[in-house]
This record gives structure tokens, C-alpha cells and sequence, in this order.
């Protein structure tokens, strides 16, 4: 199989896309590939992490690359690009986590400092 130039693709990218927030355009320097799946020849998908230098927002593109389309789906982030790819190898959150967090905020009293303390041995 052919390997697809993801390079080439984020120099094609950063031309073309733009800041959601106040239409800058991206340039090469900011711009990371976090993620990259390559079905085939010619189909593809890759995460990429895009910082504006002019209104300092982040944003994620999901890009799938289908023959000689590109579609792009954008997402604001504040996430960094490092956290980009921290996060995107773990799993998502389940429904027990969500549901756990919920029973203990129902009792909670507001004290971080002593929520996230290393608890004391007995
Ligand atoms: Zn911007």
C-alpha cells in the first residue's frame, strides 16, 4: 500500500483552512498531527491540533481524506497539543465514571484541598 504524504496533506491544510473564531489563517508552525489511520491508497483519516496566532484559540480538525475529497470537521478546544495526544489514547469516559461522579458531587462540600489530598494511613 501506498503511504499516504500526511505531511504534504498539513502543508496542503494549513493553506487552506482557517481560525473559526476570526478567520486567520493557520500556519505550518502551529499545526500538529496528533493522529493518523490509513485505510487504503487512498482513503485516510487524521486529528490535527491548530493553535491561531492571532486570537490564540485552539481548535481540533477530524480529517477524511475519501479519494480526492477532503472533508473536515472542526472542534474550539483548550486543550494543548500535547493534551490533544494525551487524551485521545485513553478510553472515554463510561457511564459508571459519570454516574460515580455524580453520587460523590450529590455529597460534596466544596473542599478541593482536601478532596485531592493523599489521604492518611491508618
Ligand atoms: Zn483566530
Amino acid at each position: 500500500m501506498k503511504k499516504m504524504d500526511f505531511k504534504k496533506v498539513i502543508e496542503w491544510l494549513s493553506q487552506a483552512l482557517r481560525c473559526p473564531i476570526c478567520g486567520y489563517q493557520y500556519n505550518l508552525e502551529t499545526t500538529k498531527i496528533i493522529d493518523t489511520k490509513q485505510e487504503d491508497a487512498s482513503h485516510a483519516t487524521l486529528l490535527v491540533h491548530s493553535d491561531c496566532t492571532r486570537c490564540k484559540s485552539s481548535v481540533v480538525f477530524g480529517i477524511s481524506i475519501d479519494g480526492a475529497e477532503i472533508f473536515s470537521a472542526v472542534m474550539v478546544t483548550d486543550l494543548t497539543s500535547s493534551d490533544t495526544k494525551k487524551f485521545s489514547e485513553k478510553n472515554p469516559l463510561s457511564a459508571e465514571e459519570v454516574f460515580g461522579m455524580h453520587k460523590f458531587l450529590e455529597n460534596f462540600d466544596g473542599n478541593f484541598a482536601k478532596a485531592f489530598a493523599p489521604k492518611s494511613r491508618p
